[in-house]
């Protein structure tokens, strides 16, 4: 096994357990090739831990094991590291009401460079780096042996581009048919992992759609960027008087529309394939409640400032059009704008469209999302309640 040996001075970040080994870092290169398993050295020729090697990538190593002394990798290191994920998935979810949910949360379970989502009998395993490509027959083997039935590999184009990985998108073995029927808090999802986003479905809200529906009663609602429905359906189990949904995919409202009739026979709902900017600018219904969800529009650490514009502008309409007394549930899932970052982009909306706002409650990802306390880049959805005057 091929070591990398880390510059004088910089191996503190790795003796706090944060997984990342940035080239900037590295003294010596090890002549490894892209994914193959490595050990890390400081300078002083202490083993820190075991990592996944990255070339071409600024993350020259992702590290999942951290130890000062020699230890075997084999099939049942990596299958024990899902199985200990499922243990603590089994703590978390309901599984009679709930068969939606991560299984494993690449850094936030000691696993970087992979992510798998559970749709009752199906597994989506999202293959991020070469490294996990390698070992991906001991995942799907671990799969099999918690129970489940069918899997599918997702991997994006960039990632096959960037990280050399070269599963395409496809099933092991058996394929599901879709979309499957899996259900979040007792309500009925259509999930299609081919040709859905993600890996079909935003898993990471299924918290804050129950505090949606907690005060959905009577109250008219817009779920923008509404996806397959997700927060609208909790409006809708939970007796709202309207809900309107707005998403410019056509496909993503075709899910959410069947998703609606799947559970209820008669139901005040309303779809628009639509952008959510000009939707709002034009519309004149007395919203109660607005839910803004939108893509992460920063996908890298260089697009911040353009986001935070976006996600401004988005707040600012937003809180100018709602009634008062009206509450507006936003959020923002880019990992690269932080939590007090979004709070001041909200405050800077607040302020410009001159009216007294207070926070009720901040969101975060659910425990099926967990952050490694180690790795702070792994916590990436916020959200705040807001009240309008
Ligand atoms: N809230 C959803 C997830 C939202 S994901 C849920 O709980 O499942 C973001 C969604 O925004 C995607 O469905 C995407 O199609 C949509 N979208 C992106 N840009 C948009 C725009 N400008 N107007 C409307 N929808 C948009």
């Amino acid at each position: 096994m091929q070591s990398l040996i880390l510059k004088s001075g910089r191996e503190r970040s790795l003796i706090n357990r944060h997984p990342w080994v940035f080239s900037g870092a590295v003294k010596n290169m090890p002549e490894a090739e892209n994914g193959e398993i490595i050990k890390v050295f400081s300078n002083h020729n202490e083993l820190l831990g075991y990592g996944f090697f990255s070339p071409h990538s600024q993350i020259t190593c992702r590290v999942f094991e951290f130890t000062s002394v020699h230890i075997t990798i084999d099939e049942n290191f990596w299958k024990d590291k899902i199985k200990r994920a499922f243990e603590l998935r089994k703590l978390i979810i309901d599984s009679s009401q709930t068969n939606i949910y991560r299984l494993l949360h690449a850094e936030g379970d000691f696993l970087p460079g992979v992510i798998i989502d559970v749709y009752s009998t199906v597994a989506v395993v999202q293959i991020l780096i070469r490294g996990t490509e390698n070992i991906k027959e001991f995942i799907f083997d671990a799969l099999r042996e918690i129970g489940i039935k069918f899997i599918y590999v997702k991997t994006k184009s960039n990632t096959q581009r960037l990280e050399e990985v070269t599963t395409p998108s496809s099933w092991v073995g058996e394929p599901h048919v879709m979309p499957i029927e899996a259900k979040e808090n007792g309500i009925k999802f259509l999930v299609d992992v081919e040709k859905g986003q993600k890996t079909g479905f935003f898993i990471d809200q299924r918290e804050n759609r129950k505090i949606l529906g907690a005060f959905s009663r009577g109250k008219k609602i817009l779920n923008t960027f509404s996806y397959s429905g997700g927060f609208s359906l909790y409006a809708l189990a939970n007796g709202a008087e309207l809900v309107h949904s707005v998403d410019s995919s056509k496909y993503a409202i075709e899910m959410c529309d069947k998703n609606v009739e799947d559970n209820f026979i008669n139901s005040n709902h309303q779809s628009f394939v639509e952008d959510v900017f000009e939707y709002l600018q034009k519309t004149e219904v007395d919203y109660d409640i607005m839910v803004l969800d939108p893509p992460a529009f920063a996908k890298s650490s260089k697009a911040v400032a353009n986001a935070a514009r976006g996600y401004k502008n988005l707040n600012l309409i937003a809180l100018k059009k709602i009634k008062p007394g009206g509450l507006i549930f936003t959020f923002s899932c880019s990992q690269h704008i932080d939590r007090d970052l979004f709070r001041k982009i909200v405050f800077g909306a607040a302020a410009d469209a001159k009216r007294n706002v207070r926070i009720l409650r901040q969101f975060t990802q659910p425990d099926d999302h967990p952050i490694n306390i180690f790795h702070p880049e792994g916590e990436y959805l916020k959200g705040l309640l807001l009240y309008i005057e």
